[in-house]
């Protein structure tokens, strides 16, 4: 996929960014991971998709949204038993969130964007976000993963009873945002039925709403769920452009919110919904 890459922040001067500021009202944190994605594709898988679909909503909604570099490294502590997987502690990433957010604000963003290419970032964003609305009561700050806001779609184009990391989900993506992320040769069909599981691992996928987590190189001997061999280029457009769509269209309308306002009531008695 070609992108321009003309929002990128670091690809900037500061008096471009400057002369941005006004008009550019919302910024991007894409979130990665260098962790491993099974024998056929690259460990910087979630990065490069995290990085690639902030690019194109941003170009979409042009020139409103800024991209900051991506954070190439997430918490992938689950995948640590597989040669060449980088993690950061949740502890280590919700404080890098935390502070590239603190400088954008200090920089006059007041509405802000996290997006992850990598669900075990997740549980660290949430704090991070939970954080920063405390401490920046007129900051406007979102986030989401990127198959979490197609789940409708990702459950239409699924071939195995269980998939996840590294299925023919993901890899579907990563065959369109960059085909280089992918060896096709190589890919093979992992952990694709309850069967497949240990008991751990399938208990862990029986009740939904319980989370019971299992190491990778327990539920998977090849590290990755579903069949990979599975992936298409067609299921990869659709997954990503659909994701595209939603956040776009969210980002739009965020862009013209009007700026939050600071609670009129003390903290002790400020109530967040959950
Ligand atoms: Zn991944």
């Amino acid at each position: 996929m070609h992108t321009d890459r003309t929002h990128r922040l670091a690809d900037l001067t500061w008096p471009e960014i400057a002369a941005l500021a006004d008009r550019a009202p919302i910024a991007i944190v894409p979130l990665g991971a260098c962790e491993q994605h099974g024998p056929g594709m690259a460990m910087r898988t979630d990065t490069t998709r995290a990085e690639v679909v902030a690019d194109v909503v941003a170009q979409r909604l042009s020139p409103q949204v800024v991209v900051t570099p991506v954070i190439p490294v997430g918490v992938s502590e689950h995948h640590m038993a597989f040669p060449g997987t980088l993690t950061l502690s949740a502890v280590t990433l919700q404080q890098v969130v935390h502070e590239l957010v603190d400088s954008l604000y200090r920089h006059g963003w007041r509405k802000v964007f996290v997006l992850t290419g990598h669900g075990g970032n997740n549980a660290a964003v949430e704090v991070a976000v939970s954080r920063l609305r405390a401490d920046f009561p007129d900051l406007h700050i979102a986030w989401s993963g990127i198959t979490a806001v197609v789940s409708d779609v990702v459950a239409d184009l699924a071939t195995s009873q269980v998939r996840g990391h590294s299925c023919e989900i993901e890899t579907s993506q990563a065959m369109f945002v960059d085909p280089s992320l992918v060896f096709p040769e190589r890919l093979e069909r992992g952990s694709a039925d309850l069967a497949d599981l240990d008991p751990a691992g399938q208990l862990s996928r029986a009740h939904p709403g319980i989370h019971f987590p299992q190491a990778y190189d327990v539920l998977s001997r090849t590290g990755n769920l579903g069949d990979a061999r599975q992936a298409s280029l067609e299921a990869g457009e659709r997954i990503i452009q659909t994701a595209v769509e939603r956040i776009a269209t969210f980002l739009g309308e965020l862009a013209n919110l009007p700026a939050r306002l600071p609670s009129p009531y003390p903290p002790s008695i400020h109530v967040e919904a959950s």
